[in-house]
């Protein structure tokens, strides 16, 4: 039996995990849950899989989700230290990484630094913090296990060597794959007046708020082009976005002999968790089989870089390299709350991150502390620009 915490319990990775290990309640035990706020569905998650301990980052829920349990033994914690006490216990083997965002770093990190095996869906941490959060893993040897579907495509379709450290040898270059999300065909000029019910109405994935607005605008994909070349030791002019509207190729691998290898299922994050929890083995995801005959045909094209200028921003940040992912990262999250709660255009987020970029220059990222003062300074930056902008 294995030890798990969930950081991000309450949301759709979260949920998705745990419709996994009930599946498999011989090889994993819930140790510590956590949510933001929603205690309603926190505490029905607890009273199903009895953790050890449940967190609430908001210290006045926390108080009313241990009133409700106090006639059980799970232990209540609040605050965001709490995040990281619970994703470094001994008794936890594994960390679900789910937070959405830079609230995930600390945490994630902090299950880096003790060695657990990391099931990283939060890609903002890795992100924003590159080569600190790489080398956490490393000193410590951490395990960790790419839970984004592309990320785990790739680990299943990878040689073995690349986690030497050292670039693979055989690997001509990765083919990172996109549904172009709900506007690849809409007209340009009416992405201005996009809302948000339009942007989060994603044609192929269910997921939360913050990532589907990322992949209408295609950051998902930017950001998702920096955490291979991250995980998988390569450089970006190897990877290459390919639109492939049916989802049913979560990304390729493309090898010095010529061939390809894909790795192909039905859109459902059950199947990159259940591969990644029960790595190396495999078992039961509960995800309905591939059906070949229904999909039919697949289509592949190249994405244009006008349409998602998000990607191209992505591009140049980590061609960039240094602290310019860290300042990508914290704009978007800026410009897309700010999109979410309807206080600027969608055509706008683009605009926000790029101006916000011009505002730094190319810093090492040498330490954890830079990382969050960067961090800090582009979410201030980005805020002063969308208030120029007289809204
Ligand atoms: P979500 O919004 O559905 O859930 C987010 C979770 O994080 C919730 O449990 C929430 O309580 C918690 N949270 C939010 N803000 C927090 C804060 N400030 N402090 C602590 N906890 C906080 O998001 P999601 O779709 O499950 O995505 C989670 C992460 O996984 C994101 O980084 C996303 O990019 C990545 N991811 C998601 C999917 C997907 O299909 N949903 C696929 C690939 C990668
Ligand atoms: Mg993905």
């Amino acid at each position: 039996m294995k030890g798990l915490c969930i950081l991000g319990a309450t949301g759709s990775i979260g949920v998705s995990t745990l419709d996994v290990i009930s599946r498999h309640p011989d090889k994993y035990k819930v140790v510590a849950l956590t949510a933001n706020t929603n205690i309603e569905a926190l505490y029905q998650q607890c009273l199903v899989y009895l953790p050890r301990y449940a967190v609430v980052v908001d210290k006045e829920k926390a108080v009313i989700l241990a009133q409700k349990l106090a006639n059980t033994a799970i232990q209540v914690l609040s605050g965001t230290a709490a995040l990281e006490k619970v994703a470094s216990l001994d008794e936890v083997d594994s960390v679900m990484a789910a937070i959405v965002g830079a609230a995930g770093l600390l945490p994630s990190l902090a299950a880096a630094n003790t060695g657990k095996t990391i099931l990283l869906a939060n890609k903002e941490a890795l992100v924003m913090s590159g080569d600190i959060f790489m080398q956490a893993v490393t000193d410590s040897g951490a395990t960790l296990l790419p839970i984004d579907s592309e990320h785990n495509a790739i680990f299943q379709c990878m040689p073995s060597a690349y986690k030497t450290g050292e670039p693979s040898k055989q690997v001509r270059r990765i083919l990172l794959t996109a549904s172009g999300g709900p506007f690849r065909e809409t007209p340009v000029e009416e992405l201005e007046n996009v809302t948000p019910e339009q942007a989060i109405a994603h044609p192929k994935w269910n997921m939360g708020r913050k990532i589907s607005v990322d992949s209408a605008t295609m950051m998902n994909k930017g950001l998702e082009l920096i955490e291979a070349c991250l995980l998988f030791n390569m450089p970006s002019d190897s990877i290459q976005v390919v639109i492939h509207k049916q989802s049913i190729i979560h990304s390729m691998v493309d090898y010095l002999d010529g061939s390809v290898l894909a790795q192909m299922g039905n859109p459902d994050m059950r199947t990159p968790i259940a591969h990644a929890m029960a790595y190396p083995e495999r078992f039961d995801s509960g995800v309905t089989p591939l059906d070949i005959f229904e999909v039919a045909q697949m289509d592949f094209e190249k994405p244009n870089l006008q349409r998602f200028p998000c990607l191209r921003l992505a591009i140049e940040a980590v061609n960039i390299g240094g602290i310019m992912p860290t300042v990508l990262n914290a704009a978007n999250e800026i410009a897309v709350d700010y999109f979410l709660n309807e206080k600027i255009k969608f055509t706008e987020i683009a605009i926000i991150i790029e101006q916000t970029m011009a505002k730094f220059s190319a810093g090492n990222a040498d330490s954890l502390e830079t990382i969050l003062a960067t961090d800090k300074q582009a979410r201030t930056v980005a805020i002063k620009i969308i208030n120029g902008l007289g809204r």
